[in-house]
């Protein structure tokens, strides 16, 4: 039996499955990216992961697939990525030449998305779009069934303007979704009116860690704290604008929302969310989109990287 390697390349860690032709998981091997210590280290901890998988030597290696932060082109070459230190380095050939196997890489969230995608395993749907909301804002845009990457940075809906006198985004431009609704916008947000002497629940999480649970925000949202609900509710208005754009430009059978911020406080907002969407859609298109929660968690990209390659190779 054929197997294949899912690998999800993060900036902390890298996780990699081994997957049977049917999709099953079989083993699993997660290492540290020590990003921080070039390009080698980072190269010798993939093919850790790799070597730990293929050990048992009933393994057939038929493919490998992974997902990177960052931009990739050409299904391999990575040009730039935010937190690993690969640079116009073309890892599809790296690990082909290695392992002798078919290689695909994606943009991490693309990947991911994609992964969420082909879980439902539905045949009905072939057009769809997944926002991710964590960190950052980014997305997926799946075409015919298949993962449509343009040039290979496309679906960067994070970085779609909102509101062009608004708020700086971490990418240079003004007034991206993402500068509203990534976690990191609602912890700038929450910050800046804490300092201006607002009260919160959140005021000594948000003085001593840089960066937040959204659990944490969840809770807060949930018990009623004001500048988190003020902060909330102005990352659903953005978001809202953002998806009925995005319905209007590619009429999708589905959107699947993930990230941590969608896995933490989906359910609670999604009506909102919808409600919000629809003041921007054209009439009647709504009524033909379903909107879905993720539902692989961590596992997401291991899985979407293992279905880019038996889709890709
Ligand atoms: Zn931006």
């Amino acid at each position: 039996m054929k197997n294949y390697i899912g690998l999800d390349i993060g900036g902390t860690k890298i996780l990699g499955v081994l997957y049977d032709e049917k999709g099953n998981p079989i083993s699993k091997s997660k290492k540290k990216t020590k990003a921080s210590e070039g390009i080698e280290v980072v190269m010798e901890q993939i093919v850790k992961v790799i070597d730990d998988l293929i050990e048992d030597n009933t393994v057939e290696l038929a493919g490998i697939g992974a997902g990177i932060p960052g931009l990739v082109t050409d299904g391999g070459i990575i040009t730039f990525s935010p937190n690993i230190p690969l640079r116009d380095f073309n890892l599809r050939k790296v690990l082909n030449k290695k392992y002798d196997v078919p290689v695909v890489i994606g943009n991490d969230v693309n990947v991911a998305m994609f992964g969420e995608f082909k879980y439902l395993n539905r045949s009905d749907l072939k057009h769809v779009l997944g926002l991710f909301v964590g960190t950052g804002v980014g997305g997926a845009i799946i075409i015919d069934g298949k993962l449509y990457q343009g040039q290979g940075a496309a679906a960067e809906f994070g970085h779609m303007v909102v509101n062009s006198d608004g708020v700086f985004c971490g990418c240079g431009s003004q007034g991206c979704l993402e500068a509203y609704a990534s976690k990191w916008a609602i912890q700038e947000f929450l910050r800046s009116q804490i300092k201006k002497g607002r009260k919160s629940t959140l005021k000594d999480i948000l003085e001593t860690d840089d960066v937040i649970k959204s659990s944490a925000i969840e809770k807060a949202y949930s018990e009623g704290d004001e500048i988190t609900a003020e902060a909330i509710d102005r990352a659903i208005r953005y978001l809202g604008i953002a998806l009925g754009s995005l319905i209007n430009l590619f009429n999708p059978q589905m959107i699947i929302l993930g990230g941590g911020m969608m896995e933490s406080m989906g359910k609670t907002l999604l009506s909102k969310l919808i409600e919000e969407s629809e003041l921007h859609t054209m009439p009647g298109l709504m009524k033909t989109v379903e909107f879905k929660l993720s539902e692989l968690g961590d596992d997401a990209g291991v899985y979407g990287a293992y279905q880019l390659i038996i889709n890709n190779k």
